[in-house]
């Protein structure tokens, strides 16, 4: 048994630390909001009164925060209250730069530290199905994996500190940019008389074939457990599909990478959302397309 504290109990990190308890640990936890402390207290979590109380005793320390800003400004509290020993682990979402220098205040002090953010959703977190993303030392990757194993199905060490988080947005600048592409295909066979289902039968097959068209697919029919069929619910939002493509542009910015479609796809999530679809899944940009005209 490891004692662990969680700091950060929103949607994805309320489960992740009630996974936690169910492998067996001693898991004391810590967020802003009232209900989530609720919640984690019924799922067997310990409750603290701060950040810095629930870190003292902790030989693994997990935030699941917002953003880079929250990340910073906790890590800035809690570090001087930890053990020596201590394996500090970031699974945020949060743009490369801050996780890069959430890594340098651990290191300042002489502590292991990773950034690891997820892939799978509420979903995955409730399920301890997700895909972690690690970027740290070696050392700090094979003390943390046994931990992020019993929240997820697969571990995968990208490289060094900030590399889990470049993984993530790379990632999902391909899904943004792809799913965008899928969806321009569906509108403009509508406008050629060809059907959904042919255009499904010769690109999942062809050289057409990606994840938003084959298992995401962003029209009713073809995939059935595809948000398509449900009302366009998320799945994954448009509000963290935009949140990501955002840290993405930050992120080429501040390397000097051409992602010209990486803004086109930011700009039409800033376009989708803003019209007040933020809440709605991502795929579902098809019906947005499909009101423009050209
Ligand atoms: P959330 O808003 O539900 O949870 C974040 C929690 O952090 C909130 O409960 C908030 O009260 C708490 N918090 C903020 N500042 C704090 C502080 N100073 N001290 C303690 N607690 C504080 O968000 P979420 O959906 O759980 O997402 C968390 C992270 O995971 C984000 O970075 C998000 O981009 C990423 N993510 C989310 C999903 C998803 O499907 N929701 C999927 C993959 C990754």
């Amino acid at each position: 048994m490891t004692t662990i504290a969680f700091i950060g109990l929103g949607h994805m990190g309320g489960p992740m630390a009630a996974n936690l308890v169910k492998a067996g640990h001693n898991v004391i936890g810590f967020d802003l909001v009232p209900a989530s402390c609720d919640q984690a207290r019924a799922d067997g979590v310990t409750v603290a009164g701060s950040a810095g109380a629930a870190v003292k005793e902790a030989d693994v320390i997990i935030t699941m925060l917002p953003a880079g800003k929250h990340v910073l400004s906790v890590w800035t509290d809690i570090l001087p209250q930890v053990k020596p020993s201590s394996l500090l682990i970031d699974c945020s979402t949060i743009d490369v730069d801050s996780a890069r220098k959430a890594h340098a205040m651990a290191r300042d002090l002489g502590l292991q530290s990773l950034d690891a953010p997820v892939s799978g959703g509420v979903g995955g977190a409730k399920g301890a199905t997700l895909t972690f993303m690690a970027g740290g030392s070696n050392e700090a990757f094979a003390r943390a994996e046994p931990v992020l194993s019993q929240m997820g199905k697969k571990v995968v060490h990208c490289g060094e500190a900030g590399a889990g988080q470049a993984a993530k947005i790379c990632n999902n600048m391909i899904l943004g940019i792809s799913m965008i592409g899928v969806a321009e295909a569906f509108v403009l066979a509508e406008k050629l008389g060809l059907s959904h289902q042919a255009l499904f039968d010769v690109a999942s097959t062809a050289s057409g074939q990606c994840w938003s068209l084959t298992t995401y697919c962003p029209v009713p029919g073809p995939v059935p457990t595809s948000p398509a069929n449900n009302g366009y619910k998320p799945g994954f939002a448009a509000a963290l599909m935009l949140k990501d493509l955002r840290l993405a542009q930050e992120a080429a910015l501040s390397s000097g990478a051409a992602t010209p479609l990486g803004a086109e796809a930011a700009q039409l999530y800033a376009l989708f959302n803003g019209a007040g679809h933020e809440g709605d899944d991502f795929s579902g940009i098809i019906n947005f397309l499909r009101g423009q005209k050209a």
